[in-house]
C-alpha cells in the first residue's frame, strides 16, 4: 500500500454499531474483563484510539510498534529515562530542538547523567562516543537551524558501538523522511506538529525499531502515565490522514517561498534544504522524499530589522507552533530560544536578525506577497 493510502486508512476502527466511518472516541477509563489476557486500562495504552494511531504511524515507518505520549517532550524525556542511567553517557547532537535541549542542561547533571554536545557531522559522533554511552539523539533537520545529520551514517556509528540512535524526526515525518529504514533505532515526534496539522493538540509519539526497545519505553510509560488522552489520539488521527496532501503542498509553498526570500535585496541569506545554496542538499535529497515546509532566513540590519519584520507581518501569525496549516513566523532569539544562553545560541548559529518561517496551505502567492509588503517596512 502506498504511503498516502496508508495515511487515509490503516488503523481506522470504523463505528461498527452505525456504519460511521470514523473512529468513535472511547472515553472509558474503565473496561470490563472481557479476556482474561488483555487487561485494558488507558495508561497502558491499549484503548481502541490510541491503538488506531499507532498502527497508522507504524505502517508509515514501517514498523512493528510505538507508543503514544502526552506531548513531544514527553517522549522524548521518556526516551532519555528507558536508555539512561545515573552514570551513563549520552551524546547529543548540538543543535536540537530548544526544550530537549533546556531539558539536558538543567536536569542532567542531578541525575548524574554526562552528556557532550557534538555538531551534526558523523566524525564529531563517533568522537564523543565513550565506554558508557548509552543513546545518541540527533535531529533533523534541525529546529531552527535546518542543519541536516546523515541519519543512515550516525546509525552505522550506533550500531557498531551497541548504542541505541534516537532521531527526532518532527520536521519532515514518516511521509517525506523514513528514519527506521535509514537504520535508526527510535523515530521520535511532537505530533502537536504536522501529524495534527490543525493547531489543535499537543502530542508525542516514538516508533520502535524492534519491539525490545518498545517494551522499555512501554515501561517508563506505565511508570510515569504521561499517555495521549482518546479525545487527542481522536483528532492526531483525524489529521494523519491529510498528512499526505499537507506535506506535499506545504512544501511546495516552502520552495517558491525560499526562491522569493534568495532574490530579496532585503534579506542577508535564506535557509532551505529544497535550495541548490543548502550546503547539505545533496544529503537531503538523499535521505527525504520532501524539503519539508520550514525555513529560515536572516533580514539585514540583525535584532531591529527582525523585530521590525515581526511587527509588521499580515496573514502569518506570530507564534512559537509550527507545522500547522496556517502558516507561523517565528523570531528564536526573542521566542522558541530565549531560554539557550547567548554564547550557545551564537555557537549553533541563531543569530539575531535570524526569522524562522512554517509554511502552511494558503496560496503562496498571497504568502509572498504578505512577506514582500512586511519587508518594504524594514
Ligand atoms: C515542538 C518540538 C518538540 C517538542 O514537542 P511538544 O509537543 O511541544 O512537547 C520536540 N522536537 C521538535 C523538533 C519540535 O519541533
Amino acid at each position: 500500500m502506498q504511503k498516502t493510502t496508508q495515511c487515509v486508512h490503516t488503523g481506522t476502527r470504523k463505528d461498527k454499531s452505525t456504519g460511521g466511518l470514523n473512529s468513535p472516541i472511547y472515553p472509558s477509563s474503565s473496561f470490563e474483563y472481557l479476556d482474561a489476557a488483555e487487561n485494558i486500562y488507558p495508561r497502558y495504552y491499549n484503548t481502541p484510539n490510541q491503538r488506531a494511531v499507532v498502527e497508522k504511524l507504524c505502517a508509515l515507518e514501517a514498523a512493528e510498534d510505538g507508543i503514544l505520549f502526552s506531548s513531544g517532550m514527553a517522549a522524548i524525556s521518556s526516551v532519555m529515562i528507558a536508555f539512561l542511567s545515573s552514570g551513563d553517557h549520552a551524546v547529543i547532537q548540538r543543535d536540537i530542538y530548544g526544550g530537549t535541549h533546556h531539558f539536558i542542561t538543567a536536569d542532567f547533571d542531578r541525575f548524574r547523567i554526562g552528556y557532550s554536545f557534538v555538531a551534526n557531522r558523523p566524525e564529531d559522533i563517533v568522537a564523543a562516543v565513550r565506554p558508557n554511552t548509552k543513546l545518541i539523539l540527533t535531529e533533523t533537520p534541525a529546529n531552527p537551524t535546518l542543519k541536516l545529520t546523515d541519519v543512515a551514517a550516525v546509525s552505522k556509528i550506533a550500531r557498531a558501538h551497541g548504542i541505541p540512535h534516537a532521531v527526532d524526526n518532527t520536521f519532515l515525518t514518516p511521509y517525506f523522511q523514513k528514519v527506521l529504514a535509514l537504520g535508526a533505532d527510535l523515530s521520535v515526534h511532537s505530533t502537536t506538529k504536522y501529524f495534527d496539522g490543525h493547531n489543535a493538540t499537543v502530542g508525542g509519539a516514538v516508533v520502535a525499531a524492534t519491539q525490545e526497545l518498545d517494551d522499555k519505553l512501554r515501561f517508563v510509560l506505565n511508570a510515569t502515565g504521561t499517555i495521549m488522552s482518546p479525545q487527542v489520539a481522536f483528532l492526531t488521527l483525524q489529521g494523519v490522514k491529510t498528512l499526505s496532501v499537507r506535506m506535499d503542498r506545504q512544501s511546495a509553498n516552502a520552495m517558491q517561498i525560499a526562491e522569493f526570500l534568495g532574490k530579496h535585496s532585503k534579506v542577508q541569506t535564506v535557509c532551505y534544504p529544497g535550495l541548490a545554496s543548502h550546503p547539505q542538499h545533496a544529503l537531503a535529497k538523499r535521505q527525504a522524499s520532501g524539503f519539508g515546509a520550514m525555513i529560515w532566513f536572516e533580514v539585514k540590519g540583525g535584532l531591529q530589522a527582525g523585530k521590525q519584520l515581526m511587527d509588521n507581518i499580515e496573514l502569518w501569525s506570530l507564534a512559537e507552533n509550527l507545522g500547522s496549516l496556517e502558516s507561523l513566523i517565528t523570531h528564536p532569539v526573542t521566542m522558541t530560544h530565549a531560554d539557550v544562553e547567548p554564547a550557545e545560541r551564537k555557537r549553533v548559529g541563531i543569530t539575531d536578525g535570524l526569522v524562522r518561517l512554517s509554511v502552511g496551505l494558503e496560496d503562496a502567492e498571497d504568502l509572498i506577497a504578505a512577506l514582500e509588503q512586511a519587508l518594504a517596512t524594514v
